[in-house]
């Protein structure tokens, strides 16, 4: 009589996270044996759906214990990840579970602005702005929001948050969700991190809250992408008018001045 027995282990259900034992031609002619397998498993779900959203909460939490070991600081980009996890803790599901009805490129921009990766200063200390303004790479202002800077000779950290909650740059934009949503935006003075990641945590499970926050994201972008266009230009409201604050700025902190609005950390 044949006998032929095999243990392996490979990549779903079926083949890796459960323990296969085929036995062809045994004498109790125990053909399958699967071990492992989910006990929310059953009725109309197939093993394969079940095994995608496994993994799918397996490295999404494995991406969160990263994220909060690395303790990211302010300057870096998972920093709005790590206010929001050391807000809720760990999480199972997604940080939206719905799809909002905004266009993709307003959801993208959404997305970006929460990893973090959208043109900040906080993150890149406008960097791929130094060609123009090669002041820019001191401490007077490269981490500075450069509409505040420059308009109203104050000194703001360039975040999601300010832009969100303080700019006077995204006063329409502002206006316009709240029409649009009939939330109105409330923070600290100035806001902190926490306000936005609250924010973010209200309206993810609201479709259309989340829609409006998604467009509100994507007017935000577009301003900010016309005001660093204008400022790069050779008119009086462009180089010039960067080049004079910073001068002005820079003159000031040598004589060690103290005036209001100096909050950049
Ligand atoms: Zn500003």
């Amino acid at each position: 009589m044949k006998y032929f027995r095999r243990d392996s282990k490979v990549d779903t259900y079926f083949f890796r996270n459960v323990s296969i034992e085929i036995i062809y031609w045994g004498r109790r002619c125990k053909i399958f044996n699967m071990k492992g397998i989910p006990a929310t498993l059953g009725g109309h779900v197939l093993v394969q759906q079940q095994y995608v959203a496994d993994t799918f909460v397996q490295r999404w939490q494995a991406r969160q214990r990263a994220i909060l070991n690395a303790k990211p600081t302010i300057y870096q980009q998972d920093y709005l990840i790590y206010q929001m996890l050391q807000l809720t803790g760990i999480l199972t599901e997604p940080i939206f579970n719905i799809i909002p009805a905004a266009d993709v490129g307003a959801v993208r921009a959404m997305v970006r602005m929460i990893a973090g990766v959208e043109d900040y200063a906080r993150i890149n200390a406008h960097y791929s702005r130094r060609h123009y303004f090669p002041s820019l790479d001191g401490a007077h202002a490269k981490r500075c929001c450069l509409h505040c800077f420059c308009n109203r000779g104050v000194r703001m950290l360039d975040s999601e948050w300010h832009a969100v909650f303080d700019c006077p740059l995204h006063v329409a934009a502002r206006s316009r969700f709240r029409l649009a949503s009939g939330v109105t935006l409330s923070s600290a003075s100035p806001s902190a991190p926490v306000d936005l990641v609250r924010c973010i945590c209200s309206f993810h499970n609201h479709k259309r809250n989340l829609e409006h926050f998604s467009r509100f994201v994507l007017n935000i972008r577009s301003t900010r992408r016309h005001h660093f266009r204008q400022l790069t230009t050779n008119g009086p409201s462009g180089r010039a008018k960067v080049a004079k604050r910073i001068a002005f700025r820079m003159w000031r902190d040598a004589l060690q001045l103290q005036f209001y609005g100096s909050i950049l950390p």
